[in-house]
């Protein structure tokens, strides 16, 4: 790679300033083309392929799209949207450095556009900054390797019942996993190791948790990091929250503390499993508003069959069915794995990486302004014990259960803001309605002859 120019903070390019030139950059780094890219209400990654001779124009100006084009709530009838790239988010592609990848922010007609999901997280992440704090979090972004063509999984011996951390299976796909590794250490991300997970063609990666923001630009690249070095080896990934009814799902749980001065505000040795009150508020948010935010955790149709699922053939669906915490245990919603954090389990893999960052904020922003108790913590296998629990709330049962629930919510539309939730809910519910319409194999086997 090309000497960092001196604004450019570490490897993966992290400008130290808004301001950094793209055009000198680019110079500097041999970067013939950026894209340009924004992601839109579903999660979709859009962009724009530029020259890097007309980057500077873009840069001021930001890239022109049709917003309607896109999943977002606008009319074709509304002007130009422009996408400004934060030169701060900058990533060479390393399977092809002479592509820089950019976040942007959605403006229209001089203005943010409100419902620009990481404007959305951007607001959150003030609105905790007003209060002192940072928040800081790491995702596990499960996905499958599956043929090109989506029917089955890619390795047709990867058959075992009980496939998780199977080495063999993990070193047939090393190709592909080397490379993505390999990627991620050179962008400076922390990658720390590589897994075959619970169900046969499943994989997971972490590195190194950041600022919300960092995470979810890199939680968005990664996703489109995955899928291309994949097809380059002519495969296929997927990160669809349930593509084989009987194995588990891909979730994308979210590791969260909160930092105040440098010192990680969940921490307290005195605490209990060593997590501050604040924490515990935080929980407290999460568990009150787990029901609507579901809406974004879990915001396809096909979300609600990884979540209140039957068992797996591996035996768990290490997915949760209840809106409740635990120590370092994985059948609950909330696991508090160890001291000065706690683990999100709910969210999958077709969430927004950035609306799914706010929505835990924002829940958790709620817990600590209104003091909201978590209740009990139950240390008992939910997937078998659960019964036994009298008042556990459940989640959603599907999608429309959950928008349900975000249309309710006040909590959410006032700190996420009636922009993105009005939209979202009017998107999502037409998804809703699409698939409602759609006559199922199982609607006829079932109904035919009655
Ligand atoms: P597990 O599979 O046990 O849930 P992983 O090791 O796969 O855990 O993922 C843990 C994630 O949590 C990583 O991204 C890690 O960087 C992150 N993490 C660790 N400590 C913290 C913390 N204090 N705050 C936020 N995220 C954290
Ligand atoms: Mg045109
Ligand atoms: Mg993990
Ligand atoms: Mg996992
Ligand atoms: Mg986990």
């Amino acid at each position: 790679m090309a000497r960092l120019p001196k604004q450019v903070k570490d490897a993966e390019g992290r400008a130290s300033a808004a301001s950094a030139s793209l055009a000198t950059i680019a110079q500097e780094r041999g970067i013939k083309y950026f894209l340009i890219s924004y992601v839109d209400l579903f999660g979709g990654l859009r962009a724009k392929l530029v020259p890097a001779s007309a980057i500077e124009e873009m840069q001021k100006a930001g890239a022109g799209f049709a917003g309607f084009a896109t999943w977002l709530d606008m009319s074709p009838a509304d002007p130009d949207l422009f996408a400004v790239p934060d030169p701060s988010s900058l990533i060479q592609l390393p399977w092809n450095p002479e592509v820089g990848w950019l976040a942007s922010d959605l403006v229209m007609d001089g203005k943010i556009v409100e419902q620009a999901p990481r404007s959305v997280l951007k607001a959150q992440l003030a609105r905790a900054e007003a209060l002192g704090y940072e928040m800081k979090s790491g995702v596990e972004c499960e996905y499958f390797l599956i043929s090109a063509d989506g029917s089955a999984i890619h390795d047709g011996s990867d058959t075992a019942a009980k496939p998780c951390y199977d080495q063999s299976a993990l070193m047939r796909q090393y190709g592909v996993i080397k490379e993505i590794c390999d990627s991620m250490l050179q962008l400076g991300w922390g990658a720390y190791q590589n897994d075959h997970e619970d169900a046969n063609g499943q994989f997971e990666m972490n590195w190194n948790y950041d600022n919300a923001l960092i995470t979810a630009d890199r939680h968005v690249f990664f996703k489109y990091m995955v899928k291309s070095i994949a097809e380059k080896h002519g495969l296929r990934a997927t990160f669809m929250p349930k593509p084989f009814i009987n194995l588990t799902g891909s979730g994308c749980h979210v590791h969260v503390s909160l930092w105040k001065k440098g010192g990680n505000a969940f921490s307290d040795p005195k605490g209990e499993l060593g997590v501050s009150q604040l924490g515990y508020h935080f929980i407290g948010g999460l568990i009150h508003n787990a029901d609507a935010l579901c809406a974004l955790t879990n915001p396809t149709v096909n979300s609600y069959k990884r979540i209140n699922a039957p068992r797996t053939i591996s035996g768990a669906t290490w997915a949760p069915n209840t809106v409740t915490y635990t120590g370092n245990n994985r059948t609950h919603m909330i696991r508090i794995p160890d001291a000065g954090r706690f683990e999100f389990r709910l969210a999958d893999g077709a969430a927004n990486p950035y609306l799914l960052q706010a929505g835990v904020l924002a829940s958790g922003l709620d817990g600590i302004e209104n003091e909201r108790d978590p209740g009990k913590r139950l240390d008992i296998n939910m997937y078998t014990e659960g019964h036994k629990v009298r008042g556990a709330k459940r989640l959603p049962l599907n999608l429309l259960d959950a928008l349900r629930a975000l249309e309710k919510s006040k909590v959410l539309k006032d700190s996420l803001g009636t922009a993105l939730v009005d939209g979202y809910l009017k998107l999502k519910t037409e998804e809703w309605n699409a698939y409602s319409r759609h006559l199922t194999q199982w609607e006829r086997e079932h109904t035919l002859d009655i």
